[in-house]
């Protein structure tokens, strides 16, 4: 149970939900959310984690809700459910990384959007993203804007408190490239990972992306560079990346550093031996 009060509006439009989230945070000292599969904001609200004023559905707003397959793009509304991704495969690397999250059902609900927006850490779906340099289509005040994702993200989504991300646009050129996705978990396959690494090979080069090894999810450059350089051994490069990640391994309970570490090794000696880069 909610014990709470809050409004409830259903927007339309994405220029109706900015208008009504600026109008209800200038009435409201209290918080203002954007609702999209809810199943964050049910769960924290429930557990008095989070306290709102109003929530703005999203869900009805048409350029969330779609999801195409076009000559040279692939375009994922922000209210496109995990398991329609699946289903409908057109990204394998972003199907596969998000078959991994919750279970079969509450990926029903859990929205791609509501993955890269939320607050919990994990945002596992921001990996493939991250790696096919996708653009993302937001709604801001000032109007719509496109940006890579690669200039927005920095341990989380870089967006003003009334913006809504509208659409991931994906370019069909990185679609069928080799992958390596490696999701590590301490028991049952339904649980946050202990780490993901996601890489794509394109153009020679290894791009790679990694989640819940550090505090916060992330692409590194210098990362990719130590990955590439094939003067380095096999050995050389794991040990340069181990030493030269841009944060400390974190130790939680799933999980502590030296285990971490290891797995995190294991990883790319085998990301390496499938996407053939270094002896
Ligand atoms: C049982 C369970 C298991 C989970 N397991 C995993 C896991 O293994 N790996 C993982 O990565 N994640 C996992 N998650 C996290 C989940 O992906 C996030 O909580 C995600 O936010 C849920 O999406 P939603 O659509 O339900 O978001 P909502 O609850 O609707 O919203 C969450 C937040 O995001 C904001 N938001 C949502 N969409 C937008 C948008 N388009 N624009 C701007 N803001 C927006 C909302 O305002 C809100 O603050 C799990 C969650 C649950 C409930």
């Amino acid at each position: 149970m909610i014990n709470f009060d809050f409004d409830y509006y259903q927007a339309e439009n994405a220029k109706e939900a900015i208008y009504k989230y600026l109008e209800l945070s200038e009435k409201n000292e209290e918080n203002v959310l954007y609702y999209n599969g809810g199943t964050e904001i049910i769960t924290y609200a429930r557990k008095n984690k989070i306290e709102f004023s109003a929530l703005i559905d999203i869900q009805n707003i048409l350029e969330c809700s779609v999801l195409k397959n076009n000559q040279k793009q692939i375009i994922i509304g922000a209210s496109v459910s995990l398991n329609m991704i699946i289903e409908k495969n057109y990204f394998p690397l972003l199907s596969d990384s998000c078959k991994g999250i919750a279970d079969h059902t509450t990926r029903n609900q859990i929205t791609i959007g509501g993955n890269l927006t939320g607050k919990l850490p994990y945002k596992e779906a921001v990996l493939p993203l991250l790696v096919g340099d996708v653009e993302l289509k937001i709604m801001t005040q000032n109007g719509i804007k496109i940006k890579k994702i690669n200039q927005l993200f920095d341990k989380r989504l870089q967006l003003e408190p009334e913006d809504i991300l509208l659409q991931i646009i994906v370019d069909k050129n990185v679609i069928d490239l080799p992958y390596v996705q490696i999701r590590e978990v301490k028991q049952s396959e339904i649980d946050y990972p202990i780490m993901h690494l996601v890489a794509l090979k394109q153009n020679d080069k290894i791009k790679a992306s990694l989640s819940s090894l550090c505090a916060f999810p992330f692409r590194d450059k210098n990362l990719e560079t130590i990955i590439n350089d094939n003067k380095l051994t096999r050995r050389e490069k794991i040990e340069q990346i181990v030493n030269n990640l841009p944060v400390p391994i974190s130790s939680n309970y799933r999980g502590g550093k030296d285990y971490k570490e290891m797995l995190f090794r294991n990883s790319l000696n085998s990301c390496l031996d499938q996407l053939g880069s270094g002896i």
